[in-house]
């Protein structure tokens, strides 16, 4: 879709948000298109009419300061919407911005797309499953994350430091369009809001939440190292994952 024409009224200064401006909307979409090439049937794409009318609809019903958060809001939405959709990437475009400069426009450009990410996850401490449970509950909330499957959690033996209680282990499929450094974000913070204890290394912990792969990236950054370096030391990793 290109050029949509939308009156809107996002900006930083009172007037904008007052008045209002014109903005246009870009929007490639990213779906398998396959059966409705050989069907030809409408329900096997996305209905570019109704995704206009979404994006519409969204870029109307909220005043944003920015641009990068309205383009945001709309793709975030769009993918909520559209099962089929797999990527959006959107520019926004502001012609009439505030520059007191003779200018073309300016715009941003926001991609969200979704990725298949598999999560390990361990307890050893207090009721095991029901803190897994609760773990895989409070991903599945998120937003912009949404949990596929999960595999049978298995008991094992402890590793590293073996003066534990036995371990359940189990692995995660989740859909994703956070960023990987975010999702970790969101990992972290459910391991604390379950009282993770890290007083050893490789010790006792309540819930463990590990990244094991994000799509098919390759990360390693000071926090994170995906596909997780140990993954192929652990059976307990391995068997849910292939599961
Ligand atoms: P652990 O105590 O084993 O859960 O390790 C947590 C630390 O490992 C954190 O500081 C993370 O930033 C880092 N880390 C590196 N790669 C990963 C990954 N793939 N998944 C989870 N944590 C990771």
């Amino acid at each position: 879709i290109r050029d949509l024409k939308i009156y809107a009224y996002h900006g930083v200064f009172e007037e904008e948000q007052r008045d209002g401006q014109t903005f246009y909307v870009s929007a490639d979409l990213y779906l398998d298109t396959w059966e409705a090439e050989q069907n030809d049937d409408l329900d096997a794409s996305v209905h570019y009419g109704i995704v206009s009318e979404k994006i519409q609809q969204y870029m109307t019903c909220v005043k944003h300061q920015l641009i990068e958060r309205a383009a945001a809001d709309v793709c975030e939405k769009l993918l909520g919407d559209f099962p089929k959709l797999q990527k959006i990437k959107l520019t926004l475009y502001k012609p009439e911005a505030p520059i007191p400069l003779p200018f073309g426009t300016v715009f941003v450009e926001v991609e969200r797309g979704w990725e298949d990410v598999y999560i390990a996850v361990g307890s050893n401490m207090g009721d095991k499953e029901a803190l897994i449970r609760k773990g895989i509950e409070m991903l599945d909330e998120t937003p912009g994350v949404e949990v596929k499957e999960v595999s049978t959690l298995i008991e094992t033996e402890p590793y590293g430091y073996l003066d534990q209680d036995t371990f359940l282990n189990g692995c995660l499929h989740v859909r994703t369009w956070l960023p990987p450094e975010v999702l970790l974000k969101r990992m972290q913070f459910i391991e604390l809001a379950l009282h993770r204890e890290r007083k050893i290394h490789w010790g006792p912990r309540t819930i463990d939440l590990d990244m094991i792969l994000y799509g098919e990236q390759v990360i390693h950054t000071k926090d994170l190292s995906v596909p997780h370096p140990d993954m192929t030391n652990r059976m307990f990793v391995l068997g849910p994952l292939d599961e």
